[in-house]
C-alpha cells in the first residue's frame, strides 16, 4: 500500500521549523509496510494545499496531511479538504463540549475563536486528539481517503501511534518494510559500488542505497512489503553476502559506532590503550570517552599539539627539525613515545594539516599520518582527507579507530603481554 505526505506550514517551507512530522510518519509507515512514496510542503495558503492533496489523492488515493488545523485564520487545511470531497463543515457539539469540559477542569476558559476547531467535514471521522485542541480528521469519499492531523509534533505523533498506525496496519495485513544498515569505513564510495556491483542484482527483491557521510559509506538494505518473519531472515542472508565484498571495511550494523566497537574488541582481548593527538585536539579521545565502560580499556592521552609538547612527550627534536611535526617519523615517535610513557598495550598518534590554511605542495591540507605502536612494533600510515577543517578531523578520528580496530582484532599489540 502507498501513500503521500502532505504537510503544510509557511514556516517550514522558510526553513524556521524543521519538518520532524515527515521523518516520523516514515518510520511508522515502514514499520507496518506502508510505502511513503511523496512528501510534500506547502504554504498556508488554499490553492497550493489543494493542488497538492489532489494530486496527491491521483497517485496513491491515500493521503495523509500535518498542519494546519489550529484556530487562526492561515489554518485553513479543513475547509480545502471539504471541497475537496464535496462536504460541507459541520459543527460538533459533542467535540466542542468536550473540549469546554476539558479547560474547566483546568481552571481554564476556551475561546470562541477555538470554536471552528470542533467543525467537522461531514461524514469524517474524528480522531480524539487528548493532546491538543484540534481533533484529527479521517475523510473517506471518491476521491481517495485525506487523514489530516495537527501540525503540533506531540499531537501529530499521538495521533499516528494511537490513532492511524493501528488502522492501516490491519489493511496491509501485518506486512513491514524492514530496513537493516551495514556500516563501512574506509573505503570511498565509488570503490564500494564497484565491489558491490557483482552481487547487487542477486540482491532482489531488497533495495540497496549507499549513504555517504564524516563516518564512511552506510549500505542501507530495505525489504519492502513482506511479513517481518520474511523480511529479518532476508535482510540477515544478504547483509551477510555485502559482507563478503565490504570485507573489513564493514564494522557494524544499524547505530553501530566505530568507537564502541573498538572498545569491545579491545575488551576481549585485554588491550589498554592511549592516545597522542595533534591535529584532532582531544577529539579522539572525545570519541573513545563517550562510550559507557570506556575506562576498562583507556588509559587516557596527551594533546601534544605545539611541537615543544611532541617534545616533552619524548619525540626527539631532530626528528621534528628534519622531517617536520606532520610526517611518518613524527607519527611513529609519538606512538613510541606515548606507549612507553602510559604503558599501554596500544598507543595511537595523529599528526596532520587540518586546515584550511598551512598546506603546501609537499603537505596538502588533509594530510595526517597516524602512528600505531605496541609493545614491539610501530607502523605508520598517511592519508588525505577531503573536506572542511572539522570534516578532516572528523574523518582522521574515524580512520585511527578503523585501524585500531583491525590491528587489536587481528592480535597485534596483546603478543607481548600474554607471552
Ligand atoms: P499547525 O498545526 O500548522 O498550526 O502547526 C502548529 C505547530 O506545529 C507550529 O508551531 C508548527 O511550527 C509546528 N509544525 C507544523 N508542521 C510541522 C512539521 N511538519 N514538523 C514539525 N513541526 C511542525
Ligand atoms: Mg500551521
Amino acid at each position: 500500500m502507498d501513500a503521500e505526505l502532505v504537510t503544510i506550514g509557511t514556516e517550514l517551507l522558510l526553513g524556521f521549523t524543521l519538518d520532524t512530522n515527515s521523518a516520523f510518519l516514515g518510520q511508522r509507515l515502514g514499520g507496518i509496510g506502508v510505502r511513503l512514496t511523496r512528501r510534500s510542503t506547502v504554504p498556508d495558503e488554499l490553492e497550493p494545499i489543494r493542488s497538492a492533496i489532489v494530486e496527491g489523492l491521483d497517485r496513491t488515493r491515500l493521503v495523509i496531511v500535518s498542519g494546519g488545523l489550529g484556530p487562526t485564520h492561515d489554518d485553513v487545511t479543513k475547509r480545502v479538504v471539504g471541497e475537496l470531497f464535496q462536504v460541507p463543515l459541520e459543527f460538533s457539539a459533542a467535540i466542542w463540549d468536550e473540549l469546554v469540559g476539558r479547560f474547566a477542569r483546568l481552571g481554564r476558559v476556551l475561546s470562541e475563536r477555538n470554536r471552528c476547531q470542533a467543525e467537522v467535514p461531514r461524514g469524517a471521522h474524528v480522531l480524539p486528539n487528548p493532546r491538543g485542541t484540534a481533533p484529527g480528521l479521517w475523510l473517506t469519499g471518491e476521491a481517495g481517503e485525506a487523514i489530516l492531523l495537527p501540525g503540533v509534533p506531540g499531537e501529530f505523533r499521538g495521533l499516528v501511534d494511537e490513532q492511524v498506525v493501528p488502522r492501516l496496519r490491519e489493511r496491509s495485513r501485518n506486512r513491514v518494510v524492514r530496513s537493516m544498515v551495514i556500516r563501512t569505513t574506509g573505503i570511498a564510495e565509488s570503490a564500494l559500488a564497484d565491489r558491490l556491483a557483482s552481487i547487487e542484482p542477486q540482491l532482489a527483491p531488497l533495495t540497496l542505497a549507499s549513504l555517504p557521510g564524516l563516518a564512511g559509506v552506510d549500505l542501507r538494505l530495505t525489504a519492502w512489503d513482506l511479513l517481518p518473519e520474511e523480511a529479518q531472515p532476508l535482510l540477515e542472508r544478504q547483509a551477510e553476502r555485502i559482507r563478503t565484498v565490504t570485507g573489513d571495511h564493514a564494522y557494524g550494523a544499524d547505530e553501530d559506532d566505530l568507537a564502541a566497537v573498538f572498545l569491545a574488541e579491545c575488551r576481549r582481548a585485554g588491550v589498554r590503550v592511549g592516545v597522542a593527538e595533534s591535529c584532532t585536539g582531544g577529539m579522539l579521545g572525545e570519541r573513545i570517552t563517550e562510550i559507557p565502560g570506556s575506562s576498562e580499556v583507556f588509559a587516557g592521552g596527551v594533546i601534544a599539539y605545539a611541537n615543544s609538547v611532541k617534545e616533552e612527550l619524548g619525540v626527539p627534536a631532530r626528528i621534528l627539525d628534519q622531517y617536520g611535526a606532520v610526517s611518518q617519523e613524527a607519527a611513529l615517535e609519538m606512538a613510541r613515545a606515548l606507549q612507553r610513557r602510559f604503558s599501554v598495550d596500544l598507543a595511537i598518534a595523529i599528526t596532520g594539516v587540518a586546515g584550511p590554511g598551512g598546506g603546501s605542495e609537499a603537505k596538502p591540507v588533509g594530510l595526517v599520518w597516524f602512528g600505531f605502536a605496541d609493545r614491539k612494533n610501530a607502523v605508520a600510515r598517511r592519508v588525505v582527507f577531503p573536506g572542511s577543517r572539522h570534516d578532516i578531523r572528523a574523518r582522521a578520528c574515524q580512520f585511527a579507530l578503523w585501524q585500531a580496530w583491525l590491528r587489536v582484532r587481528a592480535g597485534e599489540g596483546e603478543t607481548e603481554r600474554r607471552s
